[in-house]
């Protein structure tokens, strides 16, 4: 029924088709839309309550980090994220999630539960994105599909085309092109727009630098997605024992899923502040994704506080219902430039810092100044050669003995 009401929505079949009025007519599609959402899904789905509520528990919660080996100012190489070493060590500090979203709780509370709308454009925009999400269940359905895909890319074409730019306010996104399979569709075979894949380099080949598996470019949210090496795709119905497809909470050797997300969250965030000093806001986000569901990790640059989240789960149960959880999560992060209040709420004097700007002290101006987006290229480690012939203004010693003999 609600996928129905979406559509009439959508074609202006229901009463505002008599409208003629474009402004009246868009304001009675928006009044008929929040209807559907309270009327249908609320009343279907009293979950949905509960799920905005843990955002203040502990099984939600941030914990922050204190970075310890790391080879992000290494004197002599600049390392790509899949070579990045990053010792993340727990802290005894965890946050409630919406401690950096205050006023979207704010918003999403007075509209749950007292029908209220924002005032703010922007912030009506981002609540109508979500709604509309939620009242899309053939959008969600596809979703059940995530363990099938064949790869990665399969996996971030397919949550990228039902997940990111459906509740992002920009939808526009951009995929690696070194991919060596680029899907024109998506996987459940339906169109979602085209897909665009171009160079998502970013960094220096100083430092930690890299491609990026998806940038959502109007939005500012970095996604990496897991890869398939330590993974395996299959079919759900095969007989075959599964293995865990979610990221590894306890690896941090060099270039594991983690590490990586952490390092492409630090330096996006370093990127972010370099083209926007201004903004009031410094903690920038990443997003990692596995077939199983999503992390978020973010970075404040300014004051030095890295925070990454649990495991959060697609599904809430079988047979396939997304979890709204995995979904409220990922909505204020795609549009954390409406919705995030940053760190503003917490004492930072108390809160213990990643210790980034220290352990790249020797070369933290060029993560300051001198990251760029695109044509970065990718240096690997082992390109410094260990082949004497190729040494450079090189000291060249024969004994004069050896000069007599030969
Ligand atoms: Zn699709």
């Amino acid at each position: 029924m609600i996928p129905e009401l979406l559509e009439e929505i959508r074609t202006c079949k229901m009463s505002s088709f008599t409208e003629n009025d474009p402004v009246k007519k868009k304001l009675k599609i928006e009044s008929d839309l929040y209807d559907a959402f309270h009327e249908l899904f609320l009343k279907n789905n009293p979950s949905f309550f509960d799920a905005v509520e843990k955002f203040k528990d502990e099984i939600t919660a941030l914990g922050a980090y204190e970075i310890g080996s790391c080879n992000a100012a290494d004197p002599d190489n600049g390392y790509c994220f899949t070579e990045a070493l990053c010792t993340l060590k727990p802290t005894r500090h965890k946050l409630a999630f919406a401690n950096i979203f205050l006023d979207a709780f704010v918003m999403l509370k007075k509209f749950i539960t007292k029908k209220e709308i924002p005032t703010d454009d922007g912030k009506r925009v981002v609540l109508e994105r979500l709604v509309k999400f939620l009242l899309n269940t053939e959008i969600q359905e596809a979703l059940s599909q995530t363990r099938r895909c064949r790869d990665e890319t399969d996996l971030t074409v397919l949550l990228a085309g039902h997940v990111f730019s459906q509740l992002a306010a920009s939808p526009h996104f951009t995929m690696d092109d070194r991919k060596t399979n680029q899907p024109k569709v998506c996987p459940c075979r339906k169109d979602h727009g085209k897909i665009i894949y171009g160079n998502t380099s970013i960094g220096n080949l100083d430092v930690w630098h890299g491609c990026l598996d998806l940038i959502m470019e109007g939005a500012d949210v970095v996604i990496y997605t897991l890869d398939g090496e330590s993974e395996t795709y299959r079919d759900l119905d095969s007989t075959e024992d599964m293995k865990p497809t979610h990221f590894d909470m306890t690896d941090n050797s060099a270039g594991s899923s983690l590490v990586q997300v952490a390092a492409e969250t630090i330096v996006f965030s370093f990127y972010h502040r370099q083209i926007h000093p201004d903004h009031k806001n410094s903690l920038m986000p990443c997003i990692g994704v596995s077939p199983g569901g999503l992390v978020f990790y973010f970075y404040d640059c300014v004051h030095d506080v890295l925070l990454g989240s649990t495991h959060f789960p697609l599904t809430a149960s079988a047979p396939f219902q997304l979890s709204f959880t995995a979904v409220i999560a990922a909505w204020l992060v795609l549009n954390h430039k409406h919705l995030c209040n940053g760190l503003s709420l917490i004492d930072l004097d108390a809160f213990p810092k990643a210790k980034f700007l220290s352990v790249a002290k020797n070369k933290i101006d060029v993560y300051r100044n001198e990251l760029r987006r695109g044509q970065v290229g990718i240096r690997h480690a082992n390109q410094v050669s260990l082949d004497p012939v190729s040494f450079v203004n090189s000291k060249f010693i024969v004994s004069s003995r050896v000069e007599e003999l030969l």
